[in-house]
């Protein structure tokens, strides 16, 4: 069997090998608490579900349009209306399985030999993985050298080339929680009018999840860019449903013929059911999101507290998403040294920062979408395994 070579240059998310080796772990005895994966611990909303068995019952089984139903996509425009009072074309829209085939098309588009991707590391891993494959010179921005691990715009414009073609952009951050507010981004936006050659992907999936009442500075806000942004954002952390498989994304109207062509290529179309339990979502009340928001407030100052109490360890408060990116490296040992530890001897799952990009070795992620009694309980154990 020949297999094309590019495969070699795929990365992967290593939190799904991460529950999988905790789950073996479990079975053969070990009680063990789940701080891996980042998904809200959350049950979706009551009429987000019920809205998707009335799609059922009334029938709606079939295929349907591969940019997604109408009623859908003029859904999410209805709520960046009501989020950011921007109007978007529902035309601009695209209903995708997910937030991640958004970042695969778009990288898809513009990576090739010769180009060059910028993205953020510590970052998601499947921005370098996909940038990777596709042949393209990823060119990363470090965020560990920045105060409260927030990007720097400016390093960020230095790294323009003019063979840039795409620029990635997260905030909040997965893994580190950092948020980076709006004077940082009107800069940022600024300097990139300067850049017409580069695309921008704005990485908006915890756009909803953001602390103390901070407003979201969202590309929208930018209208001399928006011929060259694609949004990405979604439902599955916002309403709790990453097993849904629905994410949305506006892209520039002359992109979208190629997503199209994309989305036909590969998944046809998004089903039916949850694209109307998505619209249910979107234009029900907003309660579901703040009493999460309000749990997850809690549980940040919990696990960060917690943290720096520990002797070796350093922990920022995020301000956004539900995660915390502590520095370990105090502890004598290194991330992926204390995740081993940590799953074999506390039985704590966690992530090692380097799954996030390699500069990230002294640091690990923890996600706080667990209950405040197992945060409690995990830092107890992770207390007792340092002695
Ligand atoms: N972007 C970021 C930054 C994420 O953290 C995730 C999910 N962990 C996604 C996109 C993908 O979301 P989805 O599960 O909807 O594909």
């Amino acid at each position: 069997m020949k297999l094309a070579k590019n495969l070699d240059r795929l990365g992967t998310e290593s939190a799904f090998s991460i529950l999988a080796e905790a789950k073996k772990v479990e079975a053969q005895g070990k009680e063990m608490i789940y701080l891996g994966l980042g998904q809200p611990d959350f049950k979706s909303p009551k009429h987000v579900v019920d809205a998707a068995k009335k799609a059922l019952d009334d029938g709606h089984h079939g295929y349907v349009l591969s940019n997604g139903i109408l009623e859908c996509r003029q859904a999410v425009t209805r709520k960046i209306k009501k989020l950011y009072n921007k109007d978007v074309d529902p035309e601009r829209v695209m209903i995708m399985p997910g937030g991640k085939p958004t970042m695969f098309f778009a990288i898809s588009m513009f990576g090739e030999p010769g180009s060059e991707i910028i993205f953020p590391t510590p970052g998601f891993p499947i921005y370098e993985s996909m940038i990777n494959y596709s042949g393209a010179k990823a060119v990363p921005y470090d965020i560990l050298k920045e105060k409260d691990l927030k990007f720097d715009p400016e390093k960020i414009l230095s790294l323009i080339t003019d063979k840039t073609r795409l620029l990635i952009i997260i905030n909040p951050n997965n893994p580190t929680g950092s948020f980076v507010e709006k004077p940082a981004i009107d800069f940022l936006a600024e300097g990139l009018k300067k850049h017409p050659h580069v695309t921008i992907l704005s990485d908006e999936i915890y756009s909803r999840q953001i602390y103390d009442n901070k407003e979201m500075p969202t590309f929208f806000n930018y209208p001399d860019l928006q011929d060259r942004l694609i949004v990405l954002d979604g439902w599955s952390k916002a309403y709790s449903m990453t097993g849904w498989r629905l994410g949305w994304s506006v892209w520039p109207e002359n992109l979208i013929p190629h997503v199209n062509r994309l989305a036909v290529n590969s998944f046809s179309c998004v089903n039916a059911a949850a694209q109307y339990a998505g619209i249910a979502a979107l234009d029900g009340p907003d309660d579901f999101i703040h009493n999460m928001m309000k749990e997850f407030n809690v549980r940040r100052k919990l696990v960060t507290d917690g943290l720096n109490n520990i002797p070796g360890i350093e922990c920022p408060m995020p301000g956004g998403a539900f995660y915390v990116f502590p520095k370990v490296i105090g502890t004598g040992m290194n991330g992926s040294e204390f995740t081993k530890k940590c799953m074999y001897e506390a039985g704590v799952a966690i992530v090692p920062g380097t799954a996030f990009g390699s500069t990230a070795k002294d640091y690990i992620r923890i996600s706080f979408a667990a209950s405040q009694d197992n945060i409690s309980k995990a830092l107890e154990k992770i207390k007792k395994m340092l002695g």
